[in-house]
């Protein structure tokens, strides 16, 4: 009943893009998420909109009838929050316009792009925008809570290198979001996610990387481990921002190089991409590796779009999934045995996983992204943070939900004195309203994110997201 109320009143709009009605053709292709445990969701219409008018109709019509209403770019957002129950979505993966301008180092996207399309796009004209590690990631998602990846050291997070935005208001007028044009919503957009409107284009700096860098996985045995993080947590300052690390402890995948018998053992494998001069990329990257002694070096000079690739392979769409993740001023010896005991005691499968059922990551922050911006300057906090820790668990069958996401919580937990209380909102599960107000640093920043809220969503339209309206009643009540 619903879903026909919400699909009828939504075809009188005479949109340009398709309505989706429930149960009808290509409905259950658009409702697909990243997230297969997120599955059982059922939107009540999706209406994948042509263009920002578009947009602007269905979000008046949202105001008007005080509808809430999910956003839905990438689909990767862990929490499923793209997909909501029994309400309309608004789906902008039709917005894939693009314009590089490759004199001013300017690259305006649609909200429907993904990572790769981006790094594809970009490299054929020169410019790359640093976002992050996965291809199928939505770049809408991604900027509006902040951005990490492999360029972070070097040029900082994708919020440090956001220009300008397209934003539809929950009142459905299409504005410009800058420094200079709506201030106060710039700034709570670069990080606070998708509370206070709806962005139908994004306009980055981009920069001249590549087309070849220097890239690979760098195997060693566990053993290993423990002395290798020490030695990166310690020598940070020495690694040259040009220089992107993640150390992951994981099963090791039975990857031809590797010789057998390091199989489905765990190991410590780093990935270093090195975006600066191929002349320098061997010493630099010689660096990290001398930390300890790899069982395989598979660090090689490629092109960009295949070495911002690489963890592709260990995020493949469609599986069930559970995120955590927190900040480190340092890594600790304390940190490094908790990550191994819960890394080699983790909870198993009872089939082979196309990858590794559960992984621990230290992404090496430090560099532009740490200091070269000031805390305050926008949402997006990183105060402090010199690593970025994520514990990610993946499996198939919903019978080992409990299981595989315990295991997730169980690390976080363990790990959480010796974390940070603010943290980058995009890679882990949402914790509901008390971790939401800590997770932006001060209480200032969060003070300012509940009045851009209560100004830009007065009512909470947009609540399918890491969502302030829960804390501001709290709050005023
Ligand atoms: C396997 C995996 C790898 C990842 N790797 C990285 C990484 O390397 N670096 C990194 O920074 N993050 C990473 N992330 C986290 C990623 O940034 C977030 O999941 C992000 O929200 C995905 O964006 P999306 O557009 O695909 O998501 P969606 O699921 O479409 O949206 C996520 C949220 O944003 C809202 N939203 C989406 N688009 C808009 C819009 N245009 N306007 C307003 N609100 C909107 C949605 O309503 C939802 O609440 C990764 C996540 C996964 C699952």
């Amino acid at each position: 009943m619903i879903a026909e109320k919400h699909a009828d009143s939504l075809a009188s709009l005479q949109l340009k893009g398709q309505l989706l009605r429930y149960g009808g053709q290509d409905y259950a292709e658009s409702r697909a998420i990243f997230n297969m445990r997120r599955s059982e969701t059922r939107p009540s219409v999706i209406v994948r909109a042509a263009d920002a008018d578009d947009v602007a109709m269905v979000m008046s019509w949202a105001s008007r009838h005080r509808q809430p209403i999910g956003i839905r770019s990438g689909g990767h957002g862990a929490d499923g929050a793209a997909m909501p129950d029994r309400v309309p979505v608004l789906d902008l993966t039709r917005l894939r316009d693009v314009h590089m301008d490759k004199a001013n180092g300017r690259v305006k996207v649609g909200a429907g792009l993904l990572l790769g399309d981006i790094d594809r796009i970009g490299q054929d004209h020169g410019l790359v925008v640093p976002s992050g590690t996965v291809s199928d990631t939505g770049v809408a998602g991604l900027t509006l809570g902040g951005g990490v990846g492999m360029l972070m050291r070097r040029f900082g997070a994708t919020v440090d290198n956001l220009i300008n935005c397209d934003v539809v208001s929950t009142d459905g007028r299409k504005i410009v979001a800058s420094e200079s044009e709506n201030a106060d919503l710039f700034w709570a957009l670069r990080g606070g996610g998708g509370n206070f409107g709806v962005v139908t284009a994004f306009e980055y700096r981009g920069y001249p990387v590549g087309p070849t860098v220097t890239a690979g996985f760098v195997v060693f045995p566990l053993d290993q481990a423990a002395s290798i993080l020490r030695k990166v947590g310690d020598s940070m300052s020495a690694i040259p921002r040009e220089v992107g690390l993640v150390c992951s402890i994981v099963e090791c995948p039975p990857m031809p190089p590797v010789p057998v018998q390091h199989h489905h053992r765990h190991i410590l494998l780093m990935t270093i991409l090195h975006s600066g001069e191929l002349s320098l990329a061997n010493d630099d990257i010689h660096k990290v590796i001398s930390f300890g002694r790899p069982i395989v070096n598979m660090v090689t000079p490629m092109p960009w779009v295949q070495a911002n690739s690489m963890f592709n392979v260990f995020a493949p769409t469609g599986r069930r999934t559970h995120q955590r993740g927190a900040y480190l001023s340092e890594l600790r010896d304390e940190t490094i045995a908790l990550m191994l005991h819960h890394a080699v005691n983790a909870a198993q499968l009872d089939y082979v996983p196309p990858v590794p059922a559960t992984a621990q990551s230290v992404w090496l922050m430090g560099g532009a992204i740490t200091d070269d911006f000031a805390e305050d300057s926008k949402a997006f906090s990183r105060e402090g943070a010199r690593f970025f820790w994520e514990a990610v668990s993946q499996w198939d069958k919903p019978e080992d939900d409990g299981r595989l996401a315990a295991w997730a919580d169980a690390v976080a937990d363990a790990i959480s004195p010796y974390a940070r209380k603010n943290c980058y909102v995009n890679l882990s599960t949402d914790r509901g309203p008390e971790w939401i107000r800590e997770i932006y640093g001060s209480e200032e920043k969060f003070q300012r994110l509940l009045s851009a809220k209560a100004k830009w969503d007065p009512h909470n339209i947009l609540r399918f997201n890491k969502n302030f309206a829960i804390e501001r009643r709290a709050t005023q009540s």
